[in-house]
């Protein structure tokens, strides 16, 4: 763990296994809930001076970060394969990504503006200031194990505020990666703090109910997300939630279906299918389903699973066998109700699979609203598709869930893009296009997807109080 600006020595620790080969590759610290107090505590401590700084010594920093998160991307990208199991060209991605926040804030640091307002009184005159919100608690997952650290780290600490980081008990070994690059950067004690943990439960806790801890960022499932934001509703502290998502991705019979299928085989399976806006519901309009369906099974059965250390593997393990257990259920459930299996349904157990969390990507027809998949996150690599036949159809189905994070149309047809845009009650939108996200673009999700934005202006805003001044001359 690292605390007021030194690394702590644990009085117990946890294994960490690689998901690939089931091979242990570290221990972390298994902190516990007075150390989450103490690092709040030296977050509280150094909150006034770092507050006070410039926001050009801020922005230095995290230009600094920045620099040698690049220069250790190579060894940041094999820690994450060997821990979390992506490919190793999406790991380098991911890293590249990570670093992109860094870079995006050190420049937002400096364009925190504040305002002032006409009076309807000529001896009046508002004032109104931008402030950091103050100690900041953020809690991150395993599926992106390092960007989604530096997309809360970067923009609190751009804004002046300090922050305590509770990783994904998966992936605890690239968050200490980061800190160390954050301790090398030389941030003043206490403005940046870690604290791993086997048990989550009571660093939430500590976190909810800690009256120093002025705001939490969460990214994770939705039933975590809300169990955070009841139990830190008694103080109001400040809440950004990034939770699961069950995106739609529309394929319009103006579209190329080849091209199409080609895009939702690339976007689907990053990452295993383990991403919050991986498509989980595809639906293809009728006439062109026979050729979307033949060129995504070609594709699915082109991909090779395996360690993600090897370039011929695309498709990764899943996080741990829970996970691979859902996948399956997911999929009995999907066939027991008449849907049409194209391509994978089963767990991939030959040369050695057997010792990871495989599951062969999955392609699946004719499924309907009556099955699991239709209704719940898979959060693996698992391609159900479902046939509609007219727009307005097809916009009612893609709203029909409570999750309203990502969506996708492929269309040819300007007027319609436009109304599929406005119509998805979604956050995120890719129109003809699979990676709508940029450190520079407000990624987040409506209704149970979540709370707030990160990245983009909107990021920094989340860790701002707005304070007005009015001045009687
Ligand atoms: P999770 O909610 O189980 O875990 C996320 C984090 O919450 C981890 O750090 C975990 O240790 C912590 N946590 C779990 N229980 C807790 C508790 N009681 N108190 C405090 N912290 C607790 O989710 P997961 O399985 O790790 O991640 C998958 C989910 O995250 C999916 O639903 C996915 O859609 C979502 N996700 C969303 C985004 C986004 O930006 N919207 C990005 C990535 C993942």
């Amino acid at each position: 763990m690292y605390i007021n600006g030194n690394w702590v020595t644990p009085a117990s620790t946890f294994a960490v296994f690689n998901p690939a080969n089931g091979e242990q590759i570290g221990t972390v610290a298994d902190g516990d809930r007075e150390a989450a107090r103490a690092a709040i505590a030296a977050a509280a401590e150094a909150f006034p001076a770092w507050s006070r700084s410039s926001a050009y010594e801020r922005s230095a920093r995290l230009y600094r970060a920045h620099g040698l998160m690049l220069e250790r991307s190579a060894s940041l990208a094999e820690l994450m394969t060997r821990e979390q199991g992506k490919p190793l060209k999406a790991a380098r991605n991911e890293v590249k990504y990570a670093a992109d926040f860094l870079l995006w804030f050190a420049e937002e640091a400096k364009r925190v503006y504040g305002e002032t307002i006409p009076s309807a009184r000529s001896d009046q005159r508002f004032l109104v200031q931008k402030c950091p919100v103050g100690v900041v608690a953020a809690i991150t997952p395993w599926n992106y194990p390092i960007s989604m650290l530096t997309r809360k780290l970067a923009p609190a600490l751009a804004a002046g505020c300090t922050i305590v980081l509770k990783p994904a008990e998966a992936t605890p070994l690239c968050a200490v990666a980061v800190f160390e690059i954050l301790h090398e950067v030389g941030f003043p004690a206490g403005v940046v703090n870690l604290v791993t943990a086997a048990d989550p439960a009571p660093i939430g806790e500590e976190f909810c109910t800690n009256p120093l801890v002025r705001k939490i960022t969460f990214t994770g499932s939705t039933a975590v997300g809300k169990k955070i934001a009841g139990d830190s509703a008694p103080q109001l502290k400040r809440l950004s939630m990034e939770l699961g998502g069950h995106a739609p991705f529309i394929v319009f019979d103006d579209a190329d279906p080849v091209h199409a299928a080609k895009g939702v085989a690339l976007v689907k399976f990053l990452n295993t299918g383990q991403a919050c806006i991986s498509p989980n519901r595809i639906f293809v309009q009728r006439s062109l389903l026979p050729a979307f369906l033949e060129t995504l099974r070609q594709r699915i059965e082109a991909l090779r699973a395996g360690d993600g250390m090897d370039p011929a593997n695309a498709i990764g393990p899943l996080v741990n066998q829970a996970a691979v257990e859902k996948v399956d259920r997911q999929v009995r459930d999907a066939l027991d109700h008449g849907a049409i299996l194209h391509a994978g349904g089963a767990r991939l157990l030959d040369n050695g699979l057997d010792k990871g969390h495989f599951y062969a990507p999955t392609l699946l027809s004719n499924v309907s609203p009556r099955m699991r998949v239709y209704r719940e996150e898979t959060f693996g690599p698992v391609a159900p598709v479902i046939a509609f036949d007219d727009e307005q159809e097809v916009l009612a189905m893609a709203n029909d869930t409570s999750y309203g994070l990502a969506a996708y149309v492929y269309t040819r047809d300007l007027s319609r893009a436009v109304r599929a845009f406005e119509g998805l009650q979604f956050g995120i939108i890719g129109i003809n296009d699979i990676n709508p996200t940029s450190a520079a673009a407000p990624f987040g999700g409506m209704k149970e997807s979540g709370l707030g934005r990160e990245g983009a202006r909107e990021g920094l805003e989340e860790y701002l109080e707005t304070k007005l001044g009015g001045f009687s001359i």
